[in-house]
């Protein structure tokens, strides 16, 4: 997606080989109308997978899983990182390796919104190694629905989640794929192709 990769570009830090800081549109800063363009273009790539839910991680899955529930027109549900005194229903909780924060994590959806008959569309801001989104599909496979699809704003494809993801038989589309980090510059994919050409 030109727009993003633009921004990306233009805004986005890379902090060292390994992590991209995109604080000021999409991490801590957000930029409504970037997202709205993110979310129209999820609902566009996704459009003949009968998606009938969106399911995102808080924090900052919510804001393009938000949008593209809105060009979509379908509800979209974040899995909690904590555990909150409002939740009293059942939960499905799975553990997650966070790349960010080093550490393991519970996460949890509550089952009452998710049913069998759902197709599930998964959206992430950034994928990594994959845990994220490996969680989010072990959720939504706990309520025996279908994940359709999985939407990654930002994929390192340097890294190995997305093609994991992929190995398992699961459709990943990406709206900006980096090639490489270094010396405060980002490489798209794209862009390394263009090189050898
Ligand atoms: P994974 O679980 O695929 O290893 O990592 C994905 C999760 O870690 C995302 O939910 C995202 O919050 C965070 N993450 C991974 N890499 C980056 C990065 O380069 N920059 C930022 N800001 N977050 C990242």
């Amino acid at each position: 997606m030109k727009l993003l990769e633009e921004r990306i570009k233009a805004d986005g830090n890379a902090l060292n080989e390994n992590v991209l800081k995109v604080d000021s549109f999409l991490n801590h800063q957000i930029d409504p109308q970037l997202m709205n363009e993110i979310g129209k273009e999820f609902a566009s790539l996704f459009a003949n997978e009968g998606i009938t839910k969106i399911v995102t991680i808080e924090t900052s899955g919510i804001a393009p899983a938000v949008m593209a529930g809105l060009h979509m027109n379908v509800p979209v549900i974040f899995a909690k990182k904590s555990k909150s005194l409002t939740l009293f229903e059942a939960m499905l909780t799975t553990r997650v390796y966070s790349f960010t924060k080093q550490e393991s994590n519970d996460i949890s959806i509550s089952k009452k919104y998710i049913s069998e008959d759902d197709r599930i569309l998964i959206i992430d801001d950034f994928i990594a190694n994959g845990e994220a989104a490996l969680g989010l599909v072990n959720l939504v496979e706990m309520t025996n629905a279908k994940v359709a699809g999985i939407g990654i704003v930002i994929e390192k494809s340097f890294q190995p989640g997305a093609q994991k993801l992929k190995d398992l038989g699961f459709r990943v589309e990406s709206l900006a794929r980096i090639a490489k980090l270094s010396n405060g510059e980002v490489t798209f994919v794209n862009e390394k192709v263009e090189e050898l050409v």
